[in-house]
């Protein structure tokens, strides 16, 4: 049974937030086509395991978690967590193209592309090590022990994997179902009890890791962010507030819709809180009125009055 699907990818959103918003030498810099090639490719593997866990239905009791942020002696993260009568699975997906290898000195995985390109990535015996134990501590705070068992999964079942590691336990997605099958022959070592009280404790205990404002993630001076009403449609910045819409001056397209993308923006990328006056100088907007008006229209929590108020826009909220 899946108890909690994936998280809202808030990390994709504001790195397509600073590219429609740095210029093309500041995103190069910080190579945001790299970061969310990366991103995405990581959401692809997590869907990957995903579709594996709906399409094969497992008769004995079960929880699964996807994207679940939890602190315990620090803030953690596990893609994919199985609990069952048998103990908790941590499954980490790793979305990598190419042969793999992993190194025999470092705690490396090397990838080569068919054209030669070699790279090296963190082995991922390290963050399962990391989520391990970031776990064992999480259910020692609430007086738990079970085991916990780590393997890698690579979603692609044709890769080439040219070695191992003695302390990874490398899956591809298909393998999943039939190890949690085998290992649930062994006798429980977790009661009923116990196990609705971890699967619920679980579950109180996801917090949605918030990665705003982007700018301070990234050391970006909020100078840096290019202001004005995107056009959806032609990609232009700067459109032109006219009765109750937005105009776009070079493809001559109307929306009554485009300041939501750009309000939403300022919270991914500047800052948390927004009031009057930011939002007229970042929509172009002259009047007072207008800008009390489009704030007003949008789900964020206003705080003080008159001159002093405010606006933050609650992450549940933003998408
Ligand atoms: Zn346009």
């Amino acid at each position: 049974m899946i108890l909690k699907t994936e998280s809202t990818p808030y990390h994709l959103f504001g790195l397509e937030a600073l590219q429609r918003r740095l210029s093309l030498s500041r995103s190069l810099e910080i190579d945001i086509t790299g970061r969310l090639r990366i991103a995405n490719a990581g959401i692809n593997g997590e869907r990957a395991l995903q579709a594996i866990f709906n399409k094969y239905k497992l008769t004995f009791e079960h929880a699964i978690y996807h994207g679940l942020n939890l602190q315990s002696t620090g803030k953690f993260q596990i893609d994919n967590l199985f609990l069952s009568h048998q103990g908790a699975y941590i499954f980490e997906v790793k979305n990598i193209q190419g042969r793999i290898s992993f190194s025999e000195k470092t705690n490396q995985l090397i990838r080569t592309l068919d054209n030669g390109q070699v790279d090296a990535f963190e082995c991922p015996s390290v963050q399962l090590r990391r989520n391990h134990y970031l776990l064992q501590d999480w259910l020692h705070g609430r007086n738990l022990s079970i085991p916990i068992h780590t393997a890698v999964v690579f979603p692609n079942p044709r890769q080439i994997i040219e070695n191992t590691r003695p302390d990874l336990r490398i899956l591809f997605p298909n393998e999943v179902p039939s190890m949690l099958r085998e290992s649930e022959l062994n006798p429980p070592v977790i009661d009923s009890r116990t196990f609705s009280h971890i699967k619920n404790e679980l579950l109180k205990g996801n917090i949605d890791f918030n990665p705003f404002p982007m700018c301070k993630r990234f050391q970006i001076d909020p100078v840096e962010i290019k202001s004005g009403v995107l056009c959806d449609i032609c990609g232009t910045l700067g459109m032109q507030r006219i009765f109750r819409g937005w105009g776009c001056n070079v493809c001559k397209s109307i929306s009554r819709t485009a300041h939501i993308q750009a309000i939403t923006d300022w919270f991914m990328l500047v800052s948390d809180t927004m009031n009057n006056r930011q939002c007229r100088e970042f929509l172009h907007v002259p009047k007072n009125y207008t800008a009390s008006r489009l704030l007003d229209d949008l789900p964020l929590e206003p705080q003080g009055v008159n001159r002093g108020r405010y606006y933050h826009f609650p992450l549940e909220r933003m998408v």
